[in-house]
């Protein structure tokens, strides 16, 4: 060890992950390219990164036993989602450097939490109301209707939300996920949704991504574009300040990605954060010269942060398990792999997942090019193959 607890911990290492999902995988993926070694805990002995990684500890996030042998195995430990209860990676930072830390996590995991951060630092949300009680509900404001009650916690991927137009279908939503904590947000009419990954190291040099335009479907992001075209230059370099804000404001370690809809007015509100590298970070695996994957490498082992540099214009579709069940029937189908993979500057990525369900994350797909025009044609036949 050396007198800065024991960093940077360097390639021949071994970096630990608490989650098992696709993001471990392309974890691991990065680290084991630098030269280090993997250990993944996740409950699934099947776990997409736990089938990449060199050592795989199926318990619950919570076991002690389990995340003693984690500690044992790893020089450091990260996350690859933010439901991991805040205190097994307290425990874990007795024994080892964990980022990004438990608080940060903890206020992750929280949209109250995450709200009353946003604020603190000047960063504007949708307007909202706090639902913990009954009064609190009675006492919402009509000015947030129509809106969207969001439980607190345990939300992904447009699941714990509910769109309510009047009051009684507040009160009946709120019944409905069994008066848990939740945030009543206006439903605001968005001209377009962004998202801006930072990294943010130790010493507290922040580097930042370009921000990417996300189509969301049923709650689900569905495609990301990233070029220099896809946003006015303001609400970029508005989306970027507020990321760095967020994440300065956490005393954050790690790769951070901050979500925000842009209005038909030009401003912009942040939406959510995620502690960790984000669907809308996959394209710079291949569209930039450093991955969100790599700078969480690095992040966690205290090296250097690399400034990114997009060099090609980048649009990722997600695959989800419906594209399985496209020709009809109940029997799952791949896609026509080959076919897509004629088209050019193609990237095909799959994550592992034995079982192909609608709304299941199965893989992504980048496409790069020279222009953006043969980057925008590419993709347009790859979703047309992909039907
Ligand atoms: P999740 O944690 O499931 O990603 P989000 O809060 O990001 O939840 O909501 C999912 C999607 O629902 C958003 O990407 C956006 O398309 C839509 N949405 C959420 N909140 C609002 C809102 N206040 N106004 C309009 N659309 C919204
Ligand atoms: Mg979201």
């Amino acid at each position: 060890m050396n007198g800065n607890n024991g960093l940077p911990i360097l390639p021949g290492a071994t970096l630990g992950v608490l989650g098992g999902g696709q993001l471990g995988r392309m974890f691991a993926h990065a680290a084991q390219r630098m030269g280090y070694f993997t250990a993944v805990l996740d409950p699934d002995a099947d776990s997409p990164a736990g089938r990449v990684s060199h050592h795989h500890i199926h318990t619950d996030y919570a076991d002690v036993d389990g995340l003693a042998r984690l500690a044992g195995l790893a020089d450091a430990v990260t996350t690859e989602f933010e439901n991991v209860p805040a205190p097994s990676l307290e425990k874990l930072s007795v024994a080892r450097p964990v980022a990004p830390d438990a608080g940060a996590i903890a206020i992750a995991q929280d949209r109250i939490a995450e709200k009353a951060h946003f604020t603190r630092c000047g960063v504007a949300c949708a307007p909202y109301a706090v639902i913990e009680t009954a009064a609190q509900l009675a006492a919402a404001s009509d000015m947030l209707l129509p809106g969207i009650l969001k439980t607190a916690r345990l939300g992904y991927d447009g699941k714990g939300q509910q769109r309510v137009a009047t009051r009684a279908e507040l009160v009946d939503a709120w019944q409905a996920v069994g008066c848990v904590p939740c945030v009543l947000e206006k439903l605001l009419p968005l001209e377009f949704e962004c998202s801006v990954i930072v990294a943010r190291g130790r010493d507290g040099q922040l580097v930042h991504f370009p921000p990417q335009r996300n189509l969301h479907r049923d709650g689900i992001l569905a495609v990301t574009e990233v070029h220099a075209q896809n946003m006015p230059k303001t609400v970029a370099q508005a989306a970027i300040n507020s990321a760095k804000s967020i994440a300065t404001g956490l005393d954050y370690v790690g790769v951070l990605c901050v979500e925000f809809f842009a209005l038909a007015d030009g401003s912009l509100v942040v939406n959510e954060m995620a502690p960790r590298p984000h669907n809308s970070g996959h394209y710079t695996m291949e569209a930039c010269d450093v991955s969100q994957f790599e700078l969480q490498v690095r992040t966690l082992a205290g090296l250097p942060l690399a400034a990114p540099r997009q060099h090609s214009p980048a649009i990722m579709l997600n695959l989800l398990g419906d594209l399985w069940f496209t020709a009809g029937g109940d029997k799952p189908v791949a896609p026509r792999w080959s076919d897509v993979l004629a088209l050019p500057g193609v990237h095909l990525h799959l994550y592992g997942k034995i079982e192909p369900r609608r709304g299941r994350k199965m893989g992504h797909l980048t496409l790069t090019g020279a222009t953006l025009e043969n980057v925008r044609a590419a993709a347009s036949q790859a979703a047309t193959l992909l039907g």
